[in-house]
């Protein structure tokens, strides 16, 4: 008897340091402009597939809608938000081209920047038809190591044509050199990027050509897909798939950019298994970016982690439902308790030298039971018409700021 036990000791050992020893690496594929209701009545059995692994959760874009957090729903703010955690009021990329873009601050790290700079030697790789992605978006914060983009200069292999389906080739090679990446070199942290849906979508709106759209899109997935399952199959490794979109699209399935409620909904396809919380409750973009950190254990620094939008989708939070007052120099905080035990610490700056690349000084202003639901902050001490608030719980973090009008 006590032999058995010793060898059940023994296989319970090489089976938890296998598992251990698995390489995680992490991919997430953006899709154009592929508004949630069309994602969901078209029969896709590779989104299927990945959805049976892990899981398809409703989600949004555009921020905190009417408040200080709203983002206009375009392509490029969708991305940065997803690049960086955080809406379009810090990331301040508002638009696709010019000053919309060029307006950038980088002192809200992307997710490259983060993984590099803990592993300066684990390869990250971009696949897209669009470079300003690269030049851009990451611009300068971090060299990448594989690169394929820029596809749309070279008329030659991809001649323009008026339906824009040199695009749709072009997503295809991007597609292709992904998953041949993924077999032969598989980077630890790739973003491809598909574009030819969003062209489709503006041009014949809710339509058979769109729908035919979604379905080739879908078969460029495949191709990324079945790449890490080879992966997974043949080499010691795990492998976290993220799927979305940047946006929604208007009733019509022509327009996008506002803040309707078709506009705003978004859809996230994830191999990993997540809390059914998340499953009930939703998402948004900048929930991935924690997500993907998580599981490639990125430490975040303190002061990035207290400007996140996002959390990540491992763990079911311990609060939500956060609500905020302020009155004559105080503040009132409320949240709903998802667990029982813990402490809610409440930290506020008055500061924001985050944004210009410089550190906040937070003092913790309370430290109450979570299931206490509320905290009140006296602010008398710390006079401002500016206020950062970050939340703290057992494996949440949440933050707001106050901006109060001048009288
Ligand atoms: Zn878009």
């Amino acid at each position: 008897m006590r032999r058995k036990f010793f060898y059940t000791l023994i296989l319970l050992s090489c089976f938890c340091n296998c598992y251990a020893q698995k390489l995680h690496k992490a991919i997430f594929v953006i899709v154009d402009g592929v508004p949630a209701d069309l994602m969901e009545t078209i029969h896709l059995p590779t989104i299927k597939e990945i959805q049976k692994q892990g899981a398809y959760l409703h989600s949004y874009v555009g921020g905190e809608k009417g408040a200080y957090s709203q983002s206009p729903t375009i392509s490029a703010v969708g991305y940065n938000s997803l690049l960086t955690g955080t809406w379009a009021h810090k990331h301040n990329v508002w638009g696709n081209s010019g000053k919309n873009i060029d307006s950038i601050n980088y002192h809200y790290p992307s997710i490259f920047k983060l993984f590099k700079e803990q592993f300066p030697q684990k390869k990250s790789a971009l696949f897209s038809t669009w470079t300003d992605n690269r030049t851009k978006l990451i611009g300068n914060q971090v060299a990448l190591d594989i690169v394929y983009d820029g596809f749309e200069k070279d008329t030659l292999r991809f001649p323009h044509d008026k339906n824009s389906y040199y695009i749709h080739a072009i997503d295809n090679e991007v597609a292709t050199q992904a998953a041949y990446s993924i077999r032969t070199e598989a980077p630890d942290l790739s973003w491809v990027y598909l574009q030819f849906t969003d062209d489709v979508a503006h041009r014949y709106g809710y339509s058979d050509s769109l729908t035919e759209a979604v379905k080739l899109m879908e078969k460029q997935i495949n191709k990324i897909w079945e790449a890490v399952k080879y992966r997974q199959k043949n080499y010691n490794e795990k492998w976290q798939v993220w799927i979305t979109t940047d946006h929604g699209r208007d009733k019509t399935g022509k327009h996008h950019g506002g803040q309707s409620v078709q506009e705003r909904s978004t859809w996230i396809v994830s191999n990993q298994n997540l809390p059914i919380y998340f499953l009930q409750n939703g998402t948004a973009i900048v929930d991935i970016l924690p997500t993907i950190a998580a599981f490639l254990k990125i430490q975040i620094p303190v002061n990035v982690q207290r400007e996140l939008d996002g959390q990540s989708l491992l763990k079911k939070p311990s609060l939500n439902t956060v609500n905020m007052k302020h009155s004559n120099a105080s503040l009132n905080i409320s949240w709903k308790a998802l667990q029982k035990k813990g402490k809610v610490k409440i930290w506020v700056t008055t500061t924001n030298q985050f944004k210009l690349g410089g550190n906040d000084e937070y003092r913790l202003m309370a430290n109450v039971d979570l299931k206490k639901e509320n905290a009140t902050v006296d602010l008398s001490t710390m006079p401002s018409s500016f206020y950062k608030v970050v939340i703290e719980a057992p494996g949440t973090s949440l933050n707001r700021q106050i901006i109060l009008k001048n009288d």
